[in-house]
């Protein structure tokens, strides 16, 4: 048996579980998904996923560390790592994790983010810290990855008075740009000194992707308010002549990662989450410093995959990939934090 089939690949049951878990089986990884009393029927059924413990919440996971910790396992993390665990869970987590930890911190405070981002030349949207300062319409932003749930559009500082200055949750105020939102995916290969474009999507957000299907006029009246809940992705491929600048960014990023979370920086799979204009500038709102589950809409490869290797590669089966090149050349701990 090759060397990697003596490792499991392990992440919680949700997300983009199903992907990375296909992806380790078609490396040769063994798969282990965590699910929980809802979801374990699901992984159950399908084949490629070898094992399923079930646990009560995702929240009980880490309780789950010590008898993981036994095992020859590697967790890859995903959105529900952020969501279900607290930073400092997630950073105590003792398993061998695909990824480095030292960028979380960079990437939970959206006031380091913003460090990062604008060190690496992005262009982001403004930012204001007080009603008095709002002169355009402006999206405030609670923190955390809850899919754009309880943003809120605001159109001055009058409507901001009204609607958001009793907020209680942690906001952040931004410029509201209006234009085409794109999430582009990455894949940074430590051990190729590579960045690879995997795959891109844009968000289907009820129900502000739907108040064009009515014409403004008739929405006069109606108090609707435009919300930016996540349920879907569909896929978009880029304009060429826009893609270098895409390439550009990522490249930016994860330059300015070694800089500031050590020299192993950003690497694995990212996302840049932007916005862009009619001028077709990118405006940046967000960086994920995982998988996104964008991706889950090119389980079997995207065009931009294809690209690169002519057999269906999704970025479940990159990260597999990579681990699996990392174990080959004695070279897992460049790709792994030990906690
Ligand atoms: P879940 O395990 O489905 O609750 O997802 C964990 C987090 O990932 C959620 O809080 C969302 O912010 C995010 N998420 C889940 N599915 C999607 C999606 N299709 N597109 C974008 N973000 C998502
Ligand atoms: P985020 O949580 O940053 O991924 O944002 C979720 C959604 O909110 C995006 O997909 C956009 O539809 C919307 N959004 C976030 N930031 C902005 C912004 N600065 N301008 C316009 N829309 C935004």
């Amino acid at each position: 048996m090759a060397d990697q089939g003596t490792y499991t690949i392990a992440t919680l049951g949700s997300h983009s579980a199903l992907q990375i878990l296909k992806g380790a089986h078609d490396e040769g990884f063994g798969t282990l998904a965590i699910a929980n009393r809802d979801t374990k029927a699901l992984y159950r059924s399908f084949g490629f996923v070898d094992e399923v413990i079930a646990i009560e919440r995702y929240q009980d996971f880490p309780a789950l560390m010590p008898q993981l910790e036994k095992r020859k396992l590697i967790i890859v993390p995903h959105g529900s790592f952020v969501a279900y665990l607290s930073l400092d869970e997630h950073k105590r987590m003792t398993i061998p994790y695909f990824g480095n930890k030292a960028v979380l911190d960079w990437e939970a405070s959206r006031e380091l983010q913003r460090q990062w981002l604008s060190r690496a030349g992005l262009t982001l949207p403004r930012q204001f810290e007080r009603s008095g300062e709002i002169d355009r319409p402006v999206i405030v932003k609670l923190y955390g990855a809850q899919g754009g749930k309880g943003y809120m559009f605001i159109r001055d500082s009058a409507d901001f008075e009204a609607r958001a200055a009793h907020l209680k949750e942690e906001h952040i105020i931004q410029e509201y740009i209006v234009g085409v939102p794109l999430y582009i995916h990455y894949f940074y290969s430590p051990l190729e000194n590579r960045l690879e474009i995997m795959s891109m999507d844009r968000r289907y957000e009820t129900n502000v992707d739907s108040l064009g299907r009515i014409p403004a006029a008739a929405q006069e009246g109606m108090d609707v308010q435009p919300s930016y809940v996540v349920v879907g992705n569909s896929p978009v491929s880029l304009r060429e002549s826009m893609l270098a600048e895409a390439y550009r960014m990522g490249e930016a990023v994860v330059r300015v990662s070694k800089e500031i979370c050590g020299p192993k920086g950003l690497f694995g799979a990212f996302c840049i989450e932007t916005i862009i204009t009619p001028d077709m500038q990118f405006f940046v709102m967000e960086i994920s410093a995982r998988i996104v589950a964008g991706t889950n809409l090119f389980i079997d490869g995207s065009p931009y995959s294809y690209l690169h290797y002519s057999e269906p590669m999704s970025t479940g089966r990159r990260i597999a990939r990579e681990l699996k090149n990392a174990i080959s050349s004695n070279k897992l701990g460049m790709v792994l934090d030990d906690g």
